[in-house]
């Protein structure tokens, strides 16, 4: 029988860093996935990887991250600038990045793949769930729905946030390209 083993798809360490220390210390066979096309300016990009790499190395959580692509998510969203968030830019978004995911999991043994995309009170949890169950239908490989800002996830983010000074930036990824 395979071996259980989740990919994580992560957008940056604020984030994650409450998901990962619970998977970790549950003994969860996991990998931290970064891809995110969506993260302007590469200074800003290269800071959240950073960051995010950072956690996961003092957990000795195997963290992957994929080639920065930000003209693909340019001409996936073209046409939607003035979408609010939430709107439909998110939804071609959130596809894009978790059907890289389902690809990236589906190709290198992994039994199935979620996120923490929707962890933040600012987005959609089900927008985002949406989208993983679209990318991994598509790919062949389930996508977990866990909901982790439930039992303290969100306020555990929060704290460990504080608590290591993680870098928590002040907007998700596209904003200073459409105001
Ligand atoms: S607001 Fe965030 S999720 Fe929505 S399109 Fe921009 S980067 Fe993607």
């Amino acid at each position: 029988m395979q071996k259980e083993a989740l990919l994580l798809l992560s957008c940056c360490a604020p984030c994650s860093v409450g998901v990962i220390q619970q998977l970790h210390a549950e003994g969860v066979n996991f990998t931290v996935l970064f891809y995110n096309p969506n993260i302007r300016p590469i200074e800003e990009y290269h800071r959240r990887r950073q960051e995010n790499e950072r956690i996961c190395q003092e957990l000795g959580v195997p963290f992957v991250e994929l080639p920065y692509q930000p003209e693909i998510w340019t001409e996936a969203t073209r046409g939607l600038e003035n979408e609010p968030e939430r709107g439909k830019r998110c939804d071609v978004c959130f596809f894009l990045r978790l059907k890289q995911a389902a690809t990236y999991a589906k190709a290198n043994g992994f039994t199935r793949f979620s996120s923490v995309l929707g962890i933040s009170r600012y987005k959609d949890f089900d927008q985002v769930c949406r989208a993983g169950k679209k990318a991994g239908e598509e790919v062949g490989i389930p996508y977990d729905m866990t909901n982790w800002r439930k039992n303290g996830g969100a306020e555990r983010s929060i704290r460990l946030t504080k608590e290591k000074g993680l870098y928590n930036q002040n907007y998700c990824g596209c904003k200073p390209r459409f105001k």
